[in-house]
């Protein structure tokens, strides 16, 4: 049998299609070269905007047409499986399977179900969050998951109702996979979590923190070169956590810090649970700590209540950080979050007209930081053939700079020492140093 997945949303997801990938093919069920000759069709869907589903809902289309032509499973799981539930099938019945982000591993098992005849299978209730063993398909760089869900209830945000409460993964458990990738070329890892920095295990009444892992596995490795680690949130990013990335150098000078909002007002009612001066002072103690430092962030724009002055403070706060670079987004409304009931007081024209004044300030920021970074020598990790150049490569920085450079598949998967030469829109050209 074969299989054709698709997926959609965050890092978190891509790990978790990696695993599905890995039960599949460990139960004889193989990669399908295109959709149309899959026995079965995979979404791995993501609920974290109205976006984002109604892209799904337009495959789900699509496939339910192609239902017509010829015979074939069709599976969701993931966020909008939890948000939705049965909703989905009593909607699109030509759905076979839909598992919620709690129940993926029971995809083999559901798919002997329908085999034998039973009809919609659908698996949406418990929230035990289990942990794969291995989430790694890829042959020089792996997503490493080591919390799952989220406890902040920022009022926007849906994820901790499709993921649920927050889990830490046993300590043991993340370094034996960690050791299983240094022995197999692997050359970088991501440490994943909804909330990775407020990672805590506890064993035989010990607490382990996210500093004390982080420095575990750099401690442990000795073929992995480049850890990395998403998504962080301020009230849990301690100079303890800033001093463990200074002090290692296989963790890259790279950190991913989500602001969303300049002003206090709107933090407040977006519940971050952090204050702009807060922020301010972590930033501040980061870059006295770690000169040669990358830091990104997201911005929300857009909120309910937030006015002209509000949102010129965010772009004052992006003035004064100078972020290397920020994903950029306008609020649209999550039913199920608090703010789902917060009159939505900004209109949409003016969401739009905010958004790309905040997209021009920022890209004029991160373009003035490339500039600065021109002629300096820098180690990258060739990940790919550049899709613009067929001679070039298309490599990242452990500042998370993309690069391309002359050269073939061979460096596929290596780090090379090259020289910054000059800028290609956001992406440096360099030459091999
Ligand atoms: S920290 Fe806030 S925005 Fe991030 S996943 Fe948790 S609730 Fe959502």
């Amino acid at each position: 049998m074969t299989y054709w997945l698709e997926t959609y949303g965050c890092q978190m997801n891509k790990a978790e299609s990696g695993a599905l990938e890995i039960l599949l093919q460990q139960n004889n069920i193989y990669p399908a070269s295109k959709a149309i000759e899959a026995d079965m069709v995979i979404l791995n869907t993501c609920s974290v905007r109205k976006t984002a589903e109604n892209r799904i809902w337009g495959r789900i289309g699509y496939y339910k047409q192609e239902k017509t032509k010829r015979m074939f499973l069709l599976i969701l799981v993931g966020c909008m499986v939890q948000r939705l539930k049965d909703q989905l099938q009593q909607r699109i019945p030509e759905i076979d399977i839909v598992l919620g982000t709690f129940q993926k591993q029971e995809l083999i098992s559901a798919i002997r179900a329908i085999r034998s005849k039973e009809k919609n299978i659908c698996l949406t209730s418990g929230n035990d969050y289990q942990f794969s063993k291995s989430y790694n398909i890829n042959d020089f760089k792996s997503f490493v998951p080591i919390m799952h869900g989220c406890n902040n209830f920022c009022s926007y945000c849906i994820v901790p109702y499709v993921r649920g409460k927050e889990v830490s993964r046993p300590a043991e458990e993340i370094l034996s996979e960690i050791a299983c990738l240094d022995t197999s070329g692997i050359k970088e890892v991501t440490l994943l979590g909804q909330n990775v920095n407020s990672y805590c295990h506890i064993r035989n009444g010990t607490s382990m923190y996210f500093p004390d892992i982080l420095s575990q596995i750099a401690d442990a490795i000795r073929n992995i070169q480049w850890i990395r680690f998403l998504t962080s949130h301020p009230k849990d990013f301690s100079p303890e956590l800033i001093e463990h990335i200074k002090m290692h150098t296989q963790i890259c000078k790279h950190i991913h810090l989500p602001v969303q909002h300049g002003s206090n007002k709107i933090l407040s009612r977006m519940e971050r649970k952090y204050t702009r001066e807060k922020y301010l002072t972590i930033i501040e103690y980061i870059k006295n700590a770690i000169s040669d430092i990358s830091i990104t962030t997201d911005i929300l724009i857009g909120f309910p209540g937030e006015e002209e002055k509000d949102f010129q403070m965010t772009c004052d706060l992006l003035k004064t950080i100078e972020f290397n670079d920020a994903f950029t987004y306008y609020y649209n409304p999550r039913e199920g979050t608090k703010a789902f009931t917060f009159e939505d007081t900004v209109p949409h024209s003016l969401k739009i007209e905010r958004l790309n004044r905040i997209i021009e300030l920022q890209q004029g920021i991160s373009h003035h930081k490339r500039r600065k970074r021109l002629g300096k020598k820098v180690t990258v990790l060739v990940e790919n053939i550049s899709k613009q150049q067929s001679h070039e490569v298309l490599a990242r920085t452990e500042h998370n700079d993309m690069v391309v450079f002359p050269g073939g598949r061979e460096l596929i998967g290596t780090f090379v020492n090259v020289e910054l030469v000059s800028l290609r829109g956001s992406t440096f050209k360099a030459s091999i140093s």
